[in-house]
């Protein structure tokens, strides 16, 4: 996407076709910020760093989380962004007291409420594999909401949806 009208609900794809739509989702870039490009710290969208550590390539002790780095295959969300940060703080305990990093799961789920009592979700869990070097989903630790879930099913996802954002916002800013 390249140029948004909101006046008449338009907007401009990558191949410069128009398209009208009644809800137009916008969705920037997940990308490191503008001033780590300008400064040459990025290689492809983000800043390169260890797999296993988060620790960045460019500069020693200091480490890149969330959208800004380029370390997993993990989707970009702010659940992705969270649990590595929290893994990353102690990993930084970790090198103080002379102790290699943890090799901790990592967990990303994207909740939706799509209607009353109505909830859908994705998960996936991670692993650092070090034969490959990578953060990798786990087989079989991961799913989606069945597209025939039951009402009881539809609701448990929105009370864990509505779960998920209530300790999140709590974790984060209370
Ligand atoms: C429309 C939309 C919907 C989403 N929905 C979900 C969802 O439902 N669930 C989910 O888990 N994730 C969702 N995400 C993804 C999630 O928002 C991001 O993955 C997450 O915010 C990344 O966190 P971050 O801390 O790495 O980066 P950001 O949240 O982008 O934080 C970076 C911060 O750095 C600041 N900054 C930038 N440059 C400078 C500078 N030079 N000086 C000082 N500050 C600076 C920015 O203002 C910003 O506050 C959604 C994203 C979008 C765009």
């Amino acid at each position: 996407m390249t140029r948004v009208n909101i006046a008449i609900m338009t907007y401009e794809g990558s191949n410069f076709n128009t398209y009208k739509g009644d809800v137009i989702n916008v969705i920037p870039p997940q990308k490191a910020g503008k001033r780590a490009f300008a400064a040459g710290l990025t290689k492809g969208n983000g800043c390169p760093v260890n797999k296993n550590s988060f620790e960045f390539k460019i500069h020693k002790n200091i480490h890149v989380l969330g959208a800004a780095s380029n370390a997993t295959k993990m989707p970009k969300s702010e659940y992705s962004a969270n649990i590595p940060a929290k893994a990353r703080a102690s990993a930084i305990v970790q090198q103080f007291n002379d102790l290699d990093p943890l090799t901790p799961s990592y967990q990303n789920t994207c909740d939706g409420i799509i209607g009353k009592d109505y909830g859908i979700s994705a998960s996936m869990t991670y692993k650092y594999n070090k034969v490959k070097n990578m953060i990798l989903p786990v087989e079989g630790a991961g799913g989606t909401t069945a597209v025939n879930a039951s009402a009881e099913n539809q609701k448990r996802e929105s009370h864990y949806a509505y779960g998920w954002y209530n300790n999140i916002t709590q974790d984060i800013f209370a």
